[in-house]
């Protein structure tokens, strides 16, 4: 059997080749598409022999686990992104621990994140509900203007784009979510007040990475296919 690290890096190189393939036959320039390696209840061992690799990039979805690897990491310059459910009495910890926050869907939680951050500003991708009936979080995207609008003006917030978790149940629809929220992105950076920072559309995961991309997804998040199956969450 292959030892732990000899693993890992054999699926980071296969996810970096399949997204450097999903660049060429999109017609993209490389390496405009970003990887967030998904490291959520895995080891910090697991992220460290990552980063040896060259991943900078690491997403994680429970505060508390993610805080504990983080501090056991914190010599190394990771960029740490949060992509899991915000509770707003995690906000602040959120705010101070975090450099991203893919999953901000309403202003009470924009609000809090911005009145906690100090120093640079945090960077901020609004969740979009792309499949409205089943998913209960993200943002209706009819309510996506005014969020926008409400978090451009917040002081320690930047909105750097949009994020969506397509219902996995609905397969045959992916293509189609995906296409919407690079619409939904295009119009909102037309109305940006500083479109160039407006840069980022967090969408395709192990599952659908080609797919994502080809639809104009600039930053994938890969957990499965980076460090295998998780075990089930009790
Ligand atoms: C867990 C998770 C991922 C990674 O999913 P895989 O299918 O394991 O690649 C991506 N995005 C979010 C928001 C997640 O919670």
């Amino acid at each position: 059997m292959m030892d732990r690290a000899t693993q890992l890096k054999q699926n980071f190189t296969i996810i970096e080749h399949a997204i450097r393939t999903a660049e060429v036959n999109a017609a993209l320039e490389k390496q405009s598409v970003r990887l967030l390696a998904v490291s959520k209840t895995k080891p910090a061992t697991d992220i460290e022999t990552m980063y040896a690799l060259g991943q900078k990039c690491f997403g994680e979805n429970y505060v508390q686990e993610a805080t504990e690897k983080i501090n056991i990491l914190k010599e190394l310059s990771i960029e740490w992104h949060f992509i899991g459910h915000i509770q707003s009495n995690k906000t602040k910890q959120i705010a101070t621990t975090f450099d991203w926050v893919h999953t901000v869907d309403r202003e009470k939680i924009a609000n809090r994140l911005s009145e906690a951050r100090d120093g640079k500003p945090l960077n901020i991708l609004i969740q979009v509900n792309v499949d409205l009936a089943k998913t209960k979080s993200g943002v209706d995207p009819s309510n996506l203007k005014d969020l926008a609008e409400s978090i451009w003006n917040l002081p320690n917030l930047r909105l750097r784009g949009l994020m969506s978790i397509p219902d996995p149940e609905s397969d045959s629809q992916l293509k189609q979510s995906h296409h919407y929220l690079k619409n939904l992105f295009d119009n909102l950076k037309r109305d940006h007040p500083t479109p160039e920072i407006f840069d980022t559309l967090s969408m395709g995961m192990t599952q659908d990475l080609e797919l994502a991309v080809s639809e104009g997804s600039n930053m994938v998040r890969i957990g499965t296919a980076l460090f295998g199956a998780r075990a089930p969450k009790e």
